[in-house]
């Protein structure tokens, strides 16, 4: 029987992560099957039981779920231990591994395929839900000069911050102390986005080098990107190299082959205009 993986989430019909995997899966001779999940609320482990017992081999894990897939599991990598989400999970027999690609993913975009460095660098991250949880230890790694963490509800960001407080040079902060302030590279974090909205950050924090950096995708110019436009910021992004990108490491976790991502990449991007 093909190996099966799956995508779960709730909605689920607008994922990307099937032609992904099936373009990964085609690009390195692996035969894999790979479906979307709808996962009724509230029922995750019976949902997720009843794919292992036919035959499922692993999962990504989106909104709702990467809490519950993070109490279904059995061990942790780090990062999802940091995250306290999971956004893969493998079955190995009665083991269920959770792992968190979500900040490994982004840095490998932002390095990798735009070819913007975090070590030496003033970083500014919006937001302190998931992502930016997921983000934490990757970007420190990275050893920016400074990783700056800015939320509505300030405890987020400090609390956040000293989770990483050991690892590098990190604080927490509101969106009013960032004035005066300027960054090298701006991620927004938040799900502003994703209802239109713009996190209350000035106009003044790029840098004139500056990578505006959006981890919602598919959204085109959303109001952060515009606002760093506006600024003067010639490099700007979204979040589709880092869906492909975690996608990736999700896909040579499972399978031990890690796939180019030029392609996926390039047949999902929208032009941001
Ligand atoms: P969470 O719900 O965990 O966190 C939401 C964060 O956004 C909180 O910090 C919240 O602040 C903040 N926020 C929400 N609305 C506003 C607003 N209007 N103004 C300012 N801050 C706001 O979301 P996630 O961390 O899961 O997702 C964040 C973003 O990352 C989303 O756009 C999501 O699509 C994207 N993402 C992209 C991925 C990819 O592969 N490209 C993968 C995962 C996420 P507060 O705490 O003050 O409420």
């Amino acid at each position: 029987m093909t190996d099966q993986y799956a995508v779960i989430g709730n909605p689920i019909a607008f994922s990307k992560s099937p032609l992904i995997h099936a373009s990964f899966a085609q690009a390195t001779g692996q035969e894999i099957e790979y479906r979307k999940i709808e996962g009724p609320l509230g029922r995750f482990e019976e949902t997720v039981a009843a794919f292992r017992a036919a035959g499922g081999k692993g999962l990504n894990i989106t909104a709702p779920f990467k809490l519950d897939a993070f109490a279904y599991a059995s061990e942790h990598s780090p990062a999802a231990l940091l995250a306290g989400a999971a956004n893969a999970i493998k079955f190995d027999g009665e083991r269920v591994l959770a792992e968190n690609f979500d900040g490994v993913g982004l840095v490998r975009d932002v390095v990798h395929n735009l070819g913007h460095a975090l070590r030496g660098k003033r970083v500014l991250m919006l937001g302190a839900g998931g992502a930016a949880r997921g983000a934490l230890l990757p970007f420190l790694a990275e050893q920016p000069t400074e990783l700056v963490i800015a939320n509505r509800n300030v405890d987020k960001a400090q609390a956040l911050a000293r989770l990483g407080a050991s690892r590098g040079q990190v604080r927490g902060c509101g969106y009013d102390a960032l004035v005066g302030e300027r960054f090298d590279l701006v991620f927004n974090a938040t799900s502003a986005s994703l209802v239109g909205e713009l996190p209350p950050v000035p106009a003044t924090v790029f840098a004139s080098a500056a990578l505006a950096y959006e981890l919602a995708y598919g959204k085109g110019l959303t109001p952060f990107l515009r606002l760093a436009q506006g600024a003067g910021v010639r490099q700007l992004a979204d979040g589709v190299g880092m869906l492909a990108e975690q996608a990736a490491e999700a896909f040579a976790w499972w399978r031990g082959v890690r796939p180019d991502t030029r392609a996926v990449i390039g047949q999902l991007a929208i032009a941001l205009v």
